[in-house]
């Protein structure tokens, strides 16, 4: 009896493992054929001046647009692009669909965002981003003050002497990097000496509970200090209350990104907001 549990156990699971490898494959089959088809839309969440309030930036976030599930989250496919090589060409869609918006923005007279772009570390271990990066700024002077790389602490970890010389070379070409999610990997403070990190980007689990929670706050006061002192720029995520706001802006810190600024929204929302702004040249 006991081993014909046993067996539909076995079965069981192995039931599972079958669906769930099938789920696994069809996702990447999906994505195969999202990459082709381009079935990628950015969305673009507003980052502002803590002092001003005014918009300075724009975090570019990747949604898919699958033919029978809708609008998936990139929590829900990221991870499998990366796992399955996938995230190399999607990061390149990304990367050139953000230079491009940011251009036709400027053209048309919005005021100069800075668009920060997440970029997974699969793709530093490529060789091809420098000169992608080099060939999407191709032909535009002004094109460097206007993107930023987003990368986490992992990148940072893991990343062996090329994928470190691959972003020294993206340096090289004006373009500068923020860490995201800091605080939640194990990154030591040398790592931002040793890499040309320009902004640090708290993570939003340690503003949720500020200013209420007290080891919260100063775990928070203590980023904003210690980035300050090595003269490295901070932006908050996960920004929801009128509080949270003004603790942050009595620390001092330079940005604020989140839902009390703003969703992340399409393009042509974000630039209404601009236009509602006030910031529209002329
Ligand atoms: P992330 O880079 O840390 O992006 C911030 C995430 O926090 C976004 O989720 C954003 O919608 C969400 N968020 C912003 N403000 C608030 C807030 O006030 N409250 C709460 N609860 N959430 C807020 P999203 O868009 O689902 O993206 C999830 C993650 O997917 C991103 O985290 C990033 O790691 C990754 N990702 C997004 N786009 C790309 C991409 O183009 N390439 C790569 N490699 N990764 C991407
Ligand atoms: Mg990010
Ligand atoms: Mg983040
Ligand atoms: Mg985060």
């Amino acid at each position: 009896k006991a081993k014909q549990a046993g067996k539909n156990r076995a079965q069981f699971y192995a039931h599972h493992m079958q669906a769930d490898a099938l789920a696994r494959v069809q996702l990447e089959n999906d994505l195969r054929i999202a990459v082709e088809q381009q079935q990628f839309v950015l969305h673009y969440q507003p980052i502002v001046n803590t002092a001003s309030g005014r918009i300075v930036g724009a975090e570019a976030l990747i949604r898919w647009q699958h033919p029978r599930r809708g609008l998936v989250s990139p929590a829900d496919f990221i991870a499998v692009a990366e796992d399955c090589g996938l995230i190399v060409p999607i990061g390149a869609w990304a990367l050139s669909e953000a230079v491009r918006q940011s251009r036709a923005w400027r053209e048309a007279g919005y005021p100069a965002l800075r668009i920060a772009v997440n970029v997974s570390g699969v793709q530093f271990r490529e060789p091809g981003l420098p000169e992608l990066v080099r060939s999407l700024l191709a032909g535009a002077a002004d094109g460097r003050e206007h993107l930023m790389l987003e990368i986490t602490e992992s990148v940072l970890m893991d990343s062996s002497e090329e994928a470190e010389a691959r972003m020294r070379e993206i340096n090289g070409q004006g373009i500068g990097y923020s860490l995201d999610d800091f605080g939640t990997g194990f990154s030591s403070l040398s790592y931002l000496k040793r890499f040309p990190v320009d902004v640090v980007k708290i993570d939003r689990s340690f503003v949720r509970d500020c200013p209420d929670d007290r080891s919260d706050a100063s775990l928070v006061e203590a980023i904003i200090n210690m980035a300050h002192s090595l003269d490295l720029r901070v932006t908050a995520e996960g920004v929801e209350s009128e509080a949270q706001r003004d603790f942050l802006r009595r620390l001092g810190c330079d940005y604020l990104q989140g839902y009390l600024i703003g969703r992340p929204m399409l393009a042509a929302e974000l630039a209404l907001r601009m236009a509602a702004d006030g910031v529209l040249h002329g």
